[in-house]
């Protein structure tokens, strides 16, 4: 068996047999790993509560057939500020499970580790939701979802052309919508809001 090092944002557990669990961390060398901390559920235990979800740990893992095994964690950021406050856990552990949706074990996604440990240290920071919608945003986007936002998803036309002032914004038709199209549907924007939405989804806001 083979051994390795990284350090990774603990997605979620689930609990195996009598007193162990299978840890599901993102990290920047492995991508999504899955290893089981024996006895992680006795009051004993030595990895303690440095595996919980959010938990930024450095490990060390033997690679097994199936799953690894965790042999040394040392805690990085327990993230406390995430956890004492109930709104912002549940925003984290959204961001999360999304992470857990599209990573892909033993495929580092560099961009997607840095995505998700800034924007949990942004969300213990600021405990404001739109980091997390934020996130979403650029997730979507690191998948290759890109939603119109230079002109109009319905007919096309560019912004800053005649009459396609884009004052709304409809997710079923992929971007923002002009005033002829937009005709009362979808969310209402103003330019701030455009210019924010614009900046949050290429990084630089
Ligand atoms: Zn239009």
């Amino acid at each position: 068996m083979s051994l390795y090092r990284d350090q990774g944002i603990v997605l979620r557990t689930i609990k195996l047999g009598e007193a162990d669990r299978i840890v599901t961390l993102l990290t920047p060398g492995h991508g999504k790993i899955r290893a089981v901390a024996k006895g992680i559920r006795k009051p004993t235990s030595r990895f303690g509560a440095r595996l919980e979800p959010t938990s930024h740990a450095a490990v060390q893992c033997y690679r097994g057939r199936e799953l690894d095994i965790i042999t040394q964690v040392e805690t990085i950021d327990t993230h406390r500020a995430l956890r004492e406050h109930y709104g912002c856990l549940t925003h984290a552990v959204s961001m999360l499970e999304a992470v857990d949706q599209v990573a892909q074990e033993h495929e580092p996604n560099p961009a997607l580790y840095r995505m998700l440990t800034g924007a949990l240290r942004a969300l213990a920071e600021l405990q404001n939701p739109m980091v997390t919608s934020a996130f979403f945003w650029k997730l979507l986007s690191l998948e290759g979802i890109h939603p119109m936002l230079d002109g109009c998803a319905r007919c096309g036309r560019e912004a800053g052309g005649e009459d396609a002032e884009l004052i709304a914004f409809d997710l079923d038709e992929g971007g923002t919508l002009c005033r002829g199209c937009a005709r009362g549907g979808g969310w209402p924007l103003s330019y701030p809001a455009l210019d924010l939405l614009r900046r949050r989804i290429t990084g630089r806001g």
